[in-house]
């Protein structure tokens, strides 16, 4: 079996959604999938989209059991796509929205608030796929067998000619990847919609073209490849160079999109003057990426003064991208 992954480089994401509105226009741009984002840009420190997703207790547990999880609210933790009015907006009227709900959260609701003291306070962006999981919660927890895993790429899908919408894969998967689809109700059948969650772009993927977020990423942090293709991005980044780590690891599903962990810009001190300190608290990292961001960190660093001192690291040819093409190894 072999796996295909994606390495997001967070020191280059400018939050820019251009990944989100590619995938939005390109496969859930339809009824029924309004708050559905299979590719969101998070700001972190934050709650995410579902608002608090990483508090549901869901995935394995640490004896290897899965854990139901709970599903997200609507409109609590999804709240309630928004359209403006555009000519109210213009003219500083007073009812900008187009509907009368209140709405209290949606996809990057807490846009750069970030945390920390002026003038050391911090954030970042954390880009958002399903991890397409060696051991996904969602496939494990579906009563109907309706997800699967491709034995030649581990991409994982639902099968929507199984699924009945019990919706125990949305409350099992720990990183909120699965969204339902009221519009997809066979009251003849009994059932009330259907599971939808990102596909890796398989049609493209089998055309032999990347994901459309990955392509269309304007700031190139994305790489996309085989795990074991010794000369490929994915592989040098995660399994030789031990840069690219996986969001929170102790939810048990063994993720296969990695993350460069952001070095963050450095503290002031008292005085005004530019320390060696990072902004980012080494903890609040690790709680993301686990124990091993310490390394990683201090591996970047190294080869980030290796290359202003002598111009040569291979690790940072590869994390500048010089060609967007060679990010992609399908
Ligand atoms: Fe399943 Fe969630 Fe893993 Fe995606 S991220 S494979 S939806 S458990
Ligand atoms: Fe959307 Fe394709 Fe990216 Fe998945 S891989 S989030 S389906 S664009
Ligand atoms: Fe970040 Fe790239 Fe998405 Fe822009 S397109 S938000 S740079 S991942």
């Amino acid at each position: 079996m072999r796996q295909l992954a994606m390495v997001m480089d967070l020191n280059k994401c400018l939050g820019c959604q251009t990944c989100t509105a590619a995938c939005k226009t390109q496969w859930t741009n339809r009824f029924g999938r309004e708050y559905m984002y299979w590719n969101n840009v998070e700001t972190q420190p934050g709650k995410g989209y579902p608002k608090g997703y990483m508090d549901y207790k869901a995935g394995w547990d640490e004896k290897g059991n899965l854990r139901k999880g709970e599903l997200p609210r609507i409109p609590e933790d999804y709240g309630i796509p928004w359209e403006y009015n555009y000519k109210e907006l213009m003219s500083g009227g007073a009812k900008t929205l187009k509907q009368d709900a209140e709405t209290s959260w949606g996809a990057n609701w807490d846009e750069d608030e970030g945390d920390g003291e002026y003038p050391n306070s911090y954030f970042f962006y954390l880009p958002r796929i399903c991890n397409h999981c060696t051991k996904p919660a969602c496939l494990s927890a579906c009563p109907n067998k309706a997800i699967h895993k491709r034995k030649e790429d581990g991409i994982v899908l639902v099968d929507l000619k199984r699924c009945k919408g019990v919706k125990d894969c949305i409350s099992a998967c720990p990183y909120k990847k699965v969204y339902f689809n009221p519009s997809r109700a066979r009251a003849e059948k009994g059932i009330p919609g259907q599971s939808e969650k990102c596909i890796f772009c398989f049609p493209r993927i089998e055309k032999g073209l990347p994901p459309a977020c990955a392509k269309q990423c304007v700031g190139r942090i994305r790489h996309v490849g085989y795990l074991d293709d010794k000369e490929g991005h994915v592989y040098k980044l995660v399994k030789k160079w031990g840069v690219a780590l996986p969001l929170k690891p102790d939810f048990g599903t063994i993720p296969n999109v990695y993350y460069v962990p952001p070095l963050g810009p450095p503290k002031f001190n008292k005085r005004g003057e530019v320390t060696d300190e990072t902004r980012i608290p080494i903890e609040f990292l690790k709680k993301l990426f686990g124990d091993g961001v310490e390394g990683a960190l201090k591996v970047l660093k190294a080869e980030m003064d290796k290359k202003s001192n002598e111009g040569k690291s291979e690790l940072m040819d590869i994390l500048i991208a010089y060609k967007h093409s060679e990010m992609f190894k399908i």
